[in-house]
């Protein structure tokens, strides 16, 4: 079984159309959106959930202030000054140590110093992470809560999940909806992935952010290829994506028009190979035959 991550540089270069195109395209997958802090390939496969799984990523310190006798130890530690005491101190309003989720990583510093066993780690609710079926066949998603940090962990297991389900069904590609950027994310998809597809445009900050990405996965080892999408609105600088390219010997295994159908499609929820058979739709088929071939 083979894993096809497709990602690019910063959100908004066609990633998520060429994936959806893909799930069309490809038969005998498994589909994974790993983009989880802004996912939306479910928009284009209008996934029916058949399980719901709570994520929960990394753990905050609550206190409980009938043990705390306010010594302070814990607030002296806290590296993230998560801890505090409350000002007030009268003899019916006791002081009591009180600690900002917000602020706390979760270290656990704090609950081991506690002499009185007075602070206990519970696990955050990060997030949710999806099993679905389409018509394009099982699809794994997620949704991070908001301002979670913990992106990479459920990035990670969406993956495995995707690889369980290939594994169990007998499926021989997982075709994975990449985040943008160069994070913990980012890493969390490609590594130990067969083959990257990396989709930039021709823009100054297209260019920057493609070469970034390139380097982050040629580090960890993986096969890539480039896609210029919306090609023509810029030939100058699709001239330095290609000689870039060339100098680097990384394949740019298409340079696909600009055509307002691929927005009529999205608005439509269609993929652009449902929803067209014009030359986009051509083009993007081109790059899956090439893929094919490259996995074979
Ligand atoms: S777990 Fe770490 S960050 Fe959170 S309150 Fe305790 S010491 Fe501070
Ligand atoms: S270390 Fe424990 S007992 Fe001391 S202030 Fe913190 S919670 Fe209370």
């Amino acid at each position: 079984m083979k894993q096809l991550v497709v990602i690019s540089g910063k959100g908004g270069t066609g990633k998520t159309v060429i994936t959806a195109a893909f799930a069309s395209l490809a038969q005998n997958k498994v589909m994974a959106d790993c983009d989880v802090d802004a996912a939306d390939l479910h928009i284009l496969l209008e996934p029916k959930i058949l399980e719901k799984h709570q994520f929960t990523g990394g753990k905050t310190a609550v206190i409980n202030n009938e043990k705390c006798n306010q010594c302070g130890n814990c607030i002296k530690v806290c590296r993230f000054d998560a801890i505090s005491l409350n000002p007030q101190s009268t003899i019916h309003n006791p002081q009591s140590v009180s600690i900002d989720s917000i602020s706390c990583e979760g270290c656990g510093v704090c609950f081991h110093i506690c002499p009185k066993m007075a602070i206990k780690m519970e696990d955050n609710l990060s997030g949710e992470w999806f099993i679905s079926e389409t018509k394009y066949g099982p699809f794994v998603h997620a949704k991070l809560g908001i301002a979670e940090e913990n992106s990479g962990k459920l990035v990670t297991a969406v993956r495995q999940n995707a690889k369980l389900i290939a594994e169990k069904e007998n499926r021989d590609l997982i075709i994975i909806d990449g985040p943008p950027g160069i994070g913990c994310p980012v890493i969390s998809s490609i590594t130990g992935a067969d083959y990257v597809l990396i989709v930039t445009e021709p823009t100054l900050s297209g260019i920057h952010d493609m070469v970034r990405v390139i380097e982050l996965a040629q580090h960890f080892r993986v096969r890539i290829c480039v896609v210029i999408n919306k090609y023509d609105l810029n030939i100058e600088m699709t001239k330095k994506i290609e000689n870039y390219c060339k100098i680097s010997k990384i394949s740019v295994m298409e340079k696909i028009i600009y055509d307002s159908v691929v927005t009529e499609s999205v608005v439509n929820k269609k993929t652009i190979i449902e929803y067209s058979n014009g030359k986009v739709a051509r083009q993007i088929k081109n790059v899956w035959e090439a893929i094919q071939n490259e996995l074979n």
